[in-house]
């Protein structure tokens, strides 16, 4: 009889301890799955970033498809032609709200690119403004970043505009070759788009 009085109290003994002990641990395993769940928090907003990003980056690449597609693909660049005449400014802001520049030419092929696409995609139209001005310093033509460019493509004596011509065109009439004019002039233009 006192041994089965020992081995309950024992038993008792053994739950309350057992309790306690699941009772002083409950806090920290709270705490582990707190900081686990924060973790993976962390991780679904990581993940959900990046998903965004690809999302981002596939829609870009979808418009720059469609840019591509609509317009022309020559040397890793994609030309759009745009026939509503506006002001050099105007039409720059056109283009970079579209995702690219005014088309700026830094090679001969590049030029050539252009002119051909321009003869074709806006038919009849001869002067068609190019992303390059010297608004900011006089005679010293930039891109529409402000970089300075390299190469050139000037119809004879040209530019000759002096401070009131300050934004350049391709002259479809002298074989795609440049001339400074009045930036406030109504010309059609050509979007450029670099494919990454
Ligand atoms: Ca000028």
């Amino acid at each position: 009889m006192a041994r089965t009085g020992l081995l309950v109290v024992l038993c008792i003994t053994f739950v309350l301890l057992d309790l306690a002990l699941s009772q002083s641990s409950k806090p920290k395993a709270g705490k582990k799955r707190r900081s686990k769940e924060k973790e993976t928090d962390g991780d679904l907003k990581t993940q959900i970033d990046k998903l965004w990003r690809e999302v981002n980056s596939l829609k870009e690449m979808q418009a720059l498809q469609t840019v591509c597609l609509r317009g022309t693909k020559v040397h890793k660049r994609c030309y759009l032609a745009f026939d509503g005449p506006k002001h050099f400014h105007e039409a720059n802001e056109d283009c970079i709200a579209k995702g690219g520049t005014l088309a700026t030419p830094r090679s001969s092929d590049e030029n050539n690119a252009v002119r051909d696409y321009g003869k074709k995609s806006l038919p009849g139209e001869t002067e068609i403004w190019l992303g390059i001005n010297d608004m900011v310093t006089e005679g010293k033509f930039v891109d529409v970043n402000g970089i300075a460019i390299n190469y050139f493509n000037w119809n004879k004596a040209q530019p000759n505009g002096g401070k009131r011509e300050n934004c350049a065109l391709l002259n479809q009439s002298a074989q795609g070759r440049w001339q400074d004019e009045v930036c406030r002039s109504l010309k059609k233009y050509i979007c450029e788009f670099i494919i990454p």
